[in-house]
């Protein structure tokens, strides 16, 4: 199992991801579920290029990317980000914290069926 975390743009000026690769590392909050072979492959900001780490993760095989939860937050593209990337990948609409967002509903979505990636 291959997992991204996409973050959002403007808390990375001034965050170093801890609460994130935490969560990951010691496998609790959104990660809580998987077993030691999940594989963290990505950890970027969503903002950029966002077409060419969306075409980097599809070539490195990401199954999940999950959203962190500042962006679940904060992020006025939460919602918009979540469609999107479901296109290729699973979506887990949260890093760290509750399951329940304060300021929002989590999303949670699985890949489209009629995507046509080979990951
Ligand atoms: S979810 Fe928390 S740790 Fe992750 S980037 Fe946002 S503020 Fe930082």
């Amino acid at each position: 199992m291959k997992i991204a975390i996409l973050v959002r743009e403007e808390t990375m000026q001034r965050c170093t991801g801890k609460g994130c690769l935490n969560a990951f590392f010691q496998r609790k909050d959104a990660f809580a579920a998987y077993g030691d072979h999940a594989e963290l492959v990505t950890f970027s900001h969503a903002g950029g290029d966002l077409d060419r780490k969306i075409e980097m993760m599809i070539k490195n095989g990401v199954d999940v990317v999950h959203l962190s939860s500042c962006m679940r937050g904060k992020a006025d593209n939460y919602e918009e980000l979540a469609m999107r990337l479901s296109e290729h990948f699973d979506v887990v609409g949260y890093t760290h914290g509750g399951e329940e967002g304060k300021e929002r509903a989590t999303i949670m979505r699985k890949k489209l069926a009629a995507s046509t990636d080979a990951n």
